[in-house]
């Protein structure tokens, strides 16, 4: 594919889907990362149990009056000291994979990236949804995929409001007026195209003409 001009489509699902056809999982559904999610969980209530236990009275303003000063408190810093490590693991293995994907994605050299601006995207609209993008931190995925676009020497192209990536057949160039977002699979009734929305979007992003 060297030489091409390539989309990227995030998700919530998948992080990423590009218009080649690669697909890249959202790290947050592995079973590695929710164990994880979960032992912080477990974590996270022992220290408030732990503070609720210290806790001797409350003043008017419902402040808490501790039993001990927290600074003497070891076990409670023994435990939060266990939450910020797992958090820092968290935050590597999410960072490892944004580095991991962006770098195969320009290693493939192709001539162009295309991506949808983040704030016009329809999963940035769902306030439901907020909590996943801050973890995929799409963000910082395309800061990534710029800066590398930038050492590669690859065009990056945002695309905004005005282009509508996933309503577009990529095969006809017919536009859907009524796709919803819980549609996954595009059916285009002009062509009969049948296929992955994201995909479907990745491919309008890379055939976008400035
Ligand atoms: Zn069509």
């Amino acid at each position: 594919m060297t030489g091409e001009s390539i989309g990227i489509d995030l998700g919530i699902k998948n992080l990423a889907v590009v218009s080649t056809g690669k697909v890249y999982k959202n790290i947050n559904k592995t079973k590695k990362v929710k164990q994880l999610e979960k032992r912080l969980k477990r974590e996270k209530r022992k220290v408030s149990r732990k503070l609720e236990g210290n806790i001797e009275k409350r003043d008017s303003s419902h402040r808490p009056i501790w039993k001990r000063p927290l600074r003497e408190c070891k076990n409670i810093e023994r435990q939060n000291q266990k939450i910020r490590s797992i958090y820092k693991k968290l935050t590597d293995i999410r960072n490892n994979y944004l580095h991991q994907i962006t770098r195969e994605i320009v290693k493939t050299k192709p001539s162009r990236i295309v991506m949808e601006n983040l704030n016009v995207s329809g999963v940035m609209k769902n306030r439901h949804l907020s909590k996943a993008i801050a973890e995929q931190k799409f963000y910082e995925f395309k800061r990534q995929i710029k800066y590398k676009c930038e050492m590669y020497d690859i065009n990056f192209v945002e695309v905004g409001r005005f282009y509508a990536s996933s309503k577009i057949c990529s095969q006809c160039g017919h536009k859907k007026a009524d796709l919803k977002l819980s549609d996954r699979i595009y059916r285009c009734c002009e062509c009969g195209l049948v296929i992955d929305r994201d995909l479907n979007a990745a491919i309008n992003l890379a055939n976008y003409k400035i």
